[in-house]
């Protein structure tokens, strides 16, 4: 296909509606019938990224192989998707001033005055279209975070109307994301908001082309025929998004109700090809009829906001599924755990995961959870901090090495098991500088984690500053803890493992980032297993 084809998202009458599900369930839609589909989310906000965010904001900062700090809806196009996201797939408002400006310093307006209409929108257009001109694909589906009708969205409006023109008819399509809600006095689906937002939009010079609307109760085709009629859409381009009981139901349900058809036909596009989506109704299938059930605990701080772990959510998804299973995952605050009430925390929990985190709030209860799993045989995965916590548990209660702590929560600690890596010592600025993306590592053999993967070279995702301390190494492993992965170049260690408890494994990068829906991650998928048949086991003896 010569000309690469451009769908837009945009959201109206609230926040928070899915534009990310809906972007993905239709871009998988698409895929499923043969084109090449990747996703592009703006976000309005100043940061340059969302690196520097708390996860309370935004929730989880999701990392790509090449090392880009991005909006969490990036994960969710790599697990519907299973294609790679970029830099590229993930513009703030921040970064587009940010090159805007830097082009100022170099003088490359040529003496001309910088302003939003041009130079920032021009710059906008060009970061939509690179994806486009890669070559790589036929389609683009560019989400547009915010509200329309929100200050800081207003150079995106103006420069996806500018797009539009520019591209020509059937070349680009807007979708425009609503809610319709439904209120319980007069008993009724109301649609005034929907038809407010779709004229804001049509006040910036844009026509929605297809409506999607979120909705708790059915939306009848009088109400569909009263949305076209007001909304100056098709009949057929009003799609309804109806609460699902799970995200993966979604592809499913815009399907049914013909969201790729009508996008296609807009779009002037073959719809000839039925879409290849066996095998994820397989997977939805095994996920919504699991075999058993299994509880795992998520200790970490940030537990208030379900968003804050997204992909390690999801990856226990994927990860279930496989292993047909239903994986409970049970909230724990680290803060709140003690010496005194760990073991009533702790109870019931088939299986520990100590997630990753910064600073020094939470980390004393996230050692004890580690403790709790080390020495009651719990399987244990820890992942990034958890990892280098599990390593600090270790040093304190195995080889008395009392106060022995990471660095980063201690400076002055008699015993820092985990430091500052070399090449971070000179960083001073904050955004950006860690330790990002895809790094290659190599497994030992005859160890968990090679059996798990299957493999002894891999490569995954990174965002840390601190790292094993690898003066401690031999002393470590002759008290039973092993480093079983490191970095073939740097000898950094990337996985940890106690080869006498029956699965204890901790790994400095962050597998969740790669877990796909077609593709779940071995490293969850090996984690459930055991904790399925540790609980078999243990079933069996009680029996
Ligand atoms: N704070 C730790 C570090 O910077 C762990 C980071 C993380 O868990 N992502 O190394």
């Amino acid at each position: 296909m010569s000309q690469t084809k451009y769908i837009f998202v945009t959201g109206g009458v609230t926040s928070s509606l899915g534009k990310g599900i809906i972007a993905a369930s239709l871009a998988k839609l698409l895929q499923a019938r043969g084109y090449t589909t990747t996703i592009q989310k703006l976000d309005p906000y100043i940061n340059v990224d969302p690196g520097t965010l708390n996860p309370y904001e935004h929730g989880e900062c999701y990392v790509t192989d090449d090392g880009a700090e991005t909006d969490l809806d990036l994960g969710h196009y790599e697990r519907f998707l299973n294609v790679r996201t970029s830099q590229a797939n993930n513009v703030t408002t921040g970064r587009i001033y940010q090159s805007v400006i830097e082009k100022e310093r170099r003088g490359e307006f040529l003496g001309k005055t910088v302003q939003v209409v041009p130079h920032i929108t021009n710059e906008i257009k060009e970061r939509i279209q690179i994806l486009g001109k890669s070559g790589d694909y036929d389609i683009v589906i560019t989400e547009i975070g915010g509200t329309v009708g929100d200050i800081e969205s207003l150079p995106y409006i103006e420069a996806v109307r500018q797009l539009l023109w520019e591209l020509g008819d059937n070349n680009g399509i807007v979708v425009h994301l609503t809610l319709v809600p439904f209120l319980s006095a007069a008993g009724e689906l109301k649609t005034k908001p929907t038809q407010h937002s779709v004229k804001t939009l049509m006040e910036s010079g844009i026509k929605a082309d297809i409506l999607v609307c979120r909705t708790e109760h059915e939306i009848s085709e009088d109400i569909k025929r009263k949305l076209a009629l007001f909304c100056n859409v098709k009949q057929e381009a009003v799609i309804q998004s109806i609460d699902a009981s799970t995200i993966y139901d979604v592809p499913l349900l815009m399907q049914e109700e013909g969201l790729d058809t009508v996008a296609l036909e807009k779009l002037a596009l073959p719809d000839d090809k039925v879409p290849g989506l066996d095998l994820w109704k397989q997977f939805l299938n095994r996920h919504k009829n699991p075999k058993s059930k299994v509880t795992i605990g998520l200790i970490g701080k940030y537990v208030e906001l379900q968003d804050s772990y997204k992909s390690i959510l999801e990856s226990f998804i994927h990860a279930g599924a496989a292993n047909e299973v239903k994986v409970e995952v049970r909230s724990i605050h680290s803060e709140h755990i003690s010496k005194n009430d760990v073991d009533k925390k702790m109870m019931g929990l088939d299986g520990i995961l100590v997630a990753p985190g910064f600073g020094e709030r939470g980390i004393e209860g996230k050692i004890l959870a580690v403790q709790y799993a080390r020495e009651n045989n719990i399987p244990f995965l820890g992942i990034c901090l958890g990892m280098q916590m599990a390593v600090i548990e270790f040093a304190r209660n195995v080889l008395g090495l009392e106060n022995a702590n990471s660095t980063e929560m201690d400076d002055n600690t008699p015993y820092p098991v985990i430091n500052l890596m070399e090449e971070q010592k000179s960083v001073t600025n904050m955004g950006g500088t860690m330790r990002l993306g895809a790094w290659d590592c190599q497994l030992q053999n005859e160890t968990l984690v090679q059996e798990v993967y299957g493999q002894t070279e891999i490569s995954e995702r990174h965002r840390h500053r601190f790292e094993f301390n690898n003066d401690y190494k031999a002393q470590m492993e002759e008290a039973g803890l092993v480093a079983s992965g490191f970095n073939p170049k740097t000898g950094l260690v990337e996985v940890i493992e106690i080869p006498s408890h029956p699965w204890f494994v901790g790994v400095q990068y962050h597998p969740e980032y790669k877990s796909t829906v077609a593709d779940p991650h071995p490293l969850f998928v090996g984690f459930v297993k055991a904790v399925l048949m540790q609980k078999q086991q243990t079933n069996a003896s009680l029996a």
